[in-house]
């Protein structure tokens, strides 16, 4: 028997008569596992998807196989077209390649935007995928322009967007396509929501439907774009 974990379920496939492999998503990192009928009797609805769970497992010849399991919370929303944003950071979670790092981060950071997706799902989805690029390192600073490196301040009414935010123009020079326009006021949230501390973050205030919008479409985009994938509940939420 090894030690107690706790995880979020990320992904479910399911895996001959009764059985179902489990991807678990821990302060270590991604694990497979198998849960044993878990498609019917008690246990089946503590493994629904974005179930934040306690659980052992013991080891056998492929997959380790989970024992005990517990729930500690589970975020279904309501059962309207809102609660499909909660398959969204899942999806970019399991197909993520991050391989023996320290998954603290992005663990807290799935908390939290599953803890506070009722609140606004685009204002949530948006900062997950702000703050995953964050920390993988693959965010410029939305000060300057991501081609020509100069300030965007110098000409804020012409900021484009496709892999980052540039002046119109560069865009054309350096990729040969023209991004889409996108609002000072969106660059602004941008750049507050990358710094946004998580233990203290204030977001009370209100943002215009348009800007929200704009920064889920452009934050959606480029995060699939950095980590070249894609993510099939992109669809259910733009
Ligand atoms: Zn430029």
């Amino acid at each position: 028997m090894q030690n107690l974990e706790n995880g979020f379920i990320i992904k479910q496939v399911d895996f001959k008569d009764n059985d179902k492999i489990l991807t678990i998503f821990t302060k270590k990192g991604k694990l497979s596992v198998i849960a044993k009928g878990a498609k019917s009797g008690k246990r089946a609805n503590l493994l629904d998807l974005a179930n934040y769970i306690e659980f052992q497992t013991i080891k056998s010849k492929g997959l380790d196989i989970i024992t005990t399991i517990s729930m500690r919370n589970s975020f279904h929303l309501s059962k309207d077209k809102s609660s499909l944003y909660i398959f969204y950071p899942l999806e970019v979670i399991s197909k993520i390649d991050r391989v023996d790092q320290d998954e603290s981060q992005l663990f807290d950071l799935l908390n939290f935007t599953l803890s506070n997706l009722y609140k606004n799902q685009d204002l949530y989805i948006s900062l997950f995928n702000i703050k995953t690029l964050l920390y993988e390192g693959l965010l410029s600073d939305f000060t300057n322009c991501f081609v020509c490196l100069k300030p965007l301040e110098v000409d804020i009414q012409n900021i484009s967007s496709m892999m980052g935010i540039s002046h119109f123009g560069c865009d054309l020079r350096e990729y040969n396509v023209r991004g889409y326009p996108i609002s000072i006021d969106t660059v602004k949230l941008l750049r507050y929501i990358k710094d946004l501390d998580l233990k203290a973050p204030h977001l009370g205030f209100d943002i215009k439907e348009t800007v929200l919008k704009e920064i889920l479409l452009f934050s959606t985009n480029l995060l699939e774009s950095s980590f070249d994938i894609k993510l099939l509940s992109k669809n259910y939420i733009l």
